[in-house]
């Protein structure tokens, strides 16, 4: 019986991208899935009808902009009834990019990225703790980035909410070092999903080159691999920080990034 059996999973950001292939690898592993996110109900329920019916487990799509703190209360509290009193894993991998000088930079842009990246980690992890604490287990894992550990030009934003959270999960894994709930960050290099694939449109306008020449500029310029990380490479190093032999890795931050950090 898989180690995940009955566990309720909350994925933020679960129905594109990283998030959909966490939460379709949690559901393999025999979790049941919570997805939020900001698509429609239709689409939303789209994507849990097919995770229920290729893994057998139950899937709900619960939509909330987590830029507000009410609809963040709320999604916690629906997510936390679907899971009998509380979600035993938390997966924090909502975000959003905009690359811009700081001059520039638009101020509204700046607090969504703020609310969005970081901000509704803080609320979700405040509001998942209490019944973690009482089960005794609970594991949050926040997808933080590799810009969350080196700066780069024109992320001003990017960078500092992604420094921030992976701030957040050292504090929040000391605070609970003593029990059985973890958390722990990730940082991707750059996988192929809807976020990257508008930074690589946008930097084929801004060259005035084709979308296959700006992937490879972005690729293989920047990760040592020349090749994006998959996304399912991501959710399973999810699936482990999940598992009981990971029980003592604590507040870290786990790159997965080809190689990039490394340079
Ligand atoms: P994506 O655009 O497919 O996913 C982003 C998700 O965030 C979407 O599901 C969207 O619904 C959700 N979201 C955005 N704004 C929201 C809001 N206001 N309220 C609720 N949900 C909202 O992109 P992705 O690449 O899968 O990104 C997932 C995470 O991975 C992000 O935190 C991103 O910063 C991080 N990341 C991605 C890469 C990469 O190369 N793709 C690299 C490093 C880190």
């Amino acid at each position: 019986m898989s180690e995940l059996k009955e566990r309720v999973a909350l994925i933020t950001g679960g129905n594109s991208g990283i998030g959909l292939a966490i939460a379709q690898r949690l559901a393999e592993d025999g979790a049941r899935v919570v997805l939020n996110g900001i698509a429609t109900e239709a689409e939303g329920q789209a994507v849990c009808t097919d995770i229920a019916a290729r893994f057998g487990v139950s899937a709900h799509y619960l939509k909330a902009d987590l830029r507000d703190p009410a609809q963040i209360e709320r999604l916690m509290a629906q997510a936390q009834q679907i899971g009998g009193g509380g979600v035993d894993i938390l997966v924090n991998n909502a975000g959003m990019q905009h690359t811009s000088g700081i001059e520039q930079f638009p101020v509204d842009v700046w607090n969504d990225m703020l609310a969005i990246n970081l901000s509704a980690s803080f609320h979700t992890i405040r509001l998942a703790l209490p019944a973690m604490r009482s089960r005794g287990w609970g594991r949050i894992v926040n997808i933080a980035s590799i810009s969350g550990l080196r700066g780069r030009a024109g992320k001003s934003a990017y960078n500092a909410t992604k420094h921030g959270l992976i701030g957040l999960t050292k504090s929040v894994a000391l605070e609970t070092a003593t029990t059985d709930i973890t958390c722990n960050a990730i940082c991707p290099g750059w996988a192929q999903t809807a976020l990257v694939e508008r930074q690589v449109e946008a930097l084929a306008l801004r060259e005035g080159i084709d979308i296959e020449a700006a992937t490879r500029q972005l690729i293989s310029l920047r990760q040592p691999s020349g090749r994006f990380v998959q996304t399912g490479q991501l959710a399973a190093m999810v699936a482990f920080l999940c598992s009981d032999d990971a029980q003592e890795v604590r507040g870290a931050a786990w790159t997965m990034d080809g190689g990039t950090t490394a340079l």
